[in-house]
């Protein structure tokens, strides 16, 4: 099976040139697939039947907490790229990558060498994204990277001056020899700065849904930023991708973790939490409760420190429960 490469750009302006991050690029072609692709008997395929109508209940009820995507402001993702979105119907029609029985660990590797803050943020992230996506997660022993790097996987960035690491050598060299047979996904968080290719300025991150793994850098999410917008960026990003992971297309029907991004402000105004399309893709594919879920997610933003988001969560789960 064949698909079309999905690809993310970011675009930031203020730096006063065009700067593209291809976030996926990849064709799924001979992926995991699904491990309650078609029912073998009845009993499954009621069972199946019932919790999808279940997720479609849901979408409703979880509906008022999110804000339709207004029209895009000038720089704005959607100015620039037509997308159909995608709904939970289409998501199930796409037969996306699913994490399998032997696959249900997302593997963490901190890349490079980070300050106590960065580290901390790592952590938070990765936790927010076990409990996001229902999935075990196995922080590795951070790693530097090795130098000397070829002449081809490093670079002086011609407006910053600052060291960059071609993207692919981390994908290809670093990451797919370490990836464990039980890793839905192999994730690296690196302070450095990355570039994919010689025509682009920089990327936030690249991930090859194929290999299941991608890299992530906070090199630039940290500008001007305090902690607490520091962590949602990068919670944000990070939970962002792995969705792209698991076959999830950018969302355009609500202001969602899901949707496009094209700057850092953008960025910021999303919340981290997926709309009711998303919501139902990410409960099918980790067979989760919405209701524990949400509790689950309310529990671990209150412990650190999202006391807004807490509250939502709980909201959320109340709706969810209520008949
Ligand atoms: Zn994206
Ligand atoms: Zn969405």
């Amino acid at each position: 099976m064949t698909r079309p490469p999905k690809t993310v750009r970011y675009r930031p302006r203020a730096f006063g040139f065009a700067v593209i991050a291809v976030l996926s690029a990849v064709l799924l072609q001979g992926c995991t697939r699904s491990d309650d692709a078609p029912a073998s008997n009845m009993a499954a395929a009621r069972e199946a039947k019932k919790e999808r109508k279940e997720l479609r209940d849901n979408i409703k009820k979880i509906e008022p907490f999110f804000k339709p995507m207004a029209k895009p402001e000038a720089f704005d993702w959607l100015a620039s790229h037509n997308e159909p979105g995608q709904t939970f119907e289409e998501y199930l029609d796409a037969d996306p990558v699913k994490p399998t029985k032997e696959r249900r660990t997302i593997y963490v590797l901190p890349l490079g060498t980070f300050s106590p803050q960065q580290k901390k943020i790592v952590d938070i992230s990765a936790g927010y994204i076990e409990v996001f996506y229902g999935l075990s997660i196995k922080m590795l022993p951070p790693q530097p990277i090795k130098r000397p790097l070829r002449l081809k996987d490093s670079r002086r960035n011609p407006y910053t001056k600052v060291e960059q690491i071609r993207t692919g050598y981390i994908l290809d060299e670093v990451l797919r020899p370490m990836l464990a047979a039980d890793a839905a996904a192999l994730i690296a968080f690196t302070p450095e700065d990355l570039f994919p290719d010689a025509s682009m300025a920089y990327v936030f991150g690249q991930a090859s849904l194929e290999n299941r793994v991608g890299v992530w850098s906070l090199a630039r999410l940290d500008d001007n930023a305090d902690y607490d917008t520091f962590l949602r960026r990068t919670l944000k990003i990070g939970s962002h991708e792995t969705g792209h992971m698991f076959s999830m297309r950018h969302c355009t029907k609500y202001e969602c973790l899901m949707s496009g991004t094209n700057h850092l402000g953008e960025t910021d105004r999303r919340p981290i939490d997926a709309c009711p399309e998303c919501t139902a893709k990410i409960c099918w594919i980790s067979n989760a409760d919405q209701a524990s879920r949400y509790q689950k997610l309310a529990t671990f933003c209150r412990k650190n420190g999202m006391i807004k988001e807490a509250d939502e969560f709980d909201r959320k789960a109340a709706a969810v429960n209520a008949g």
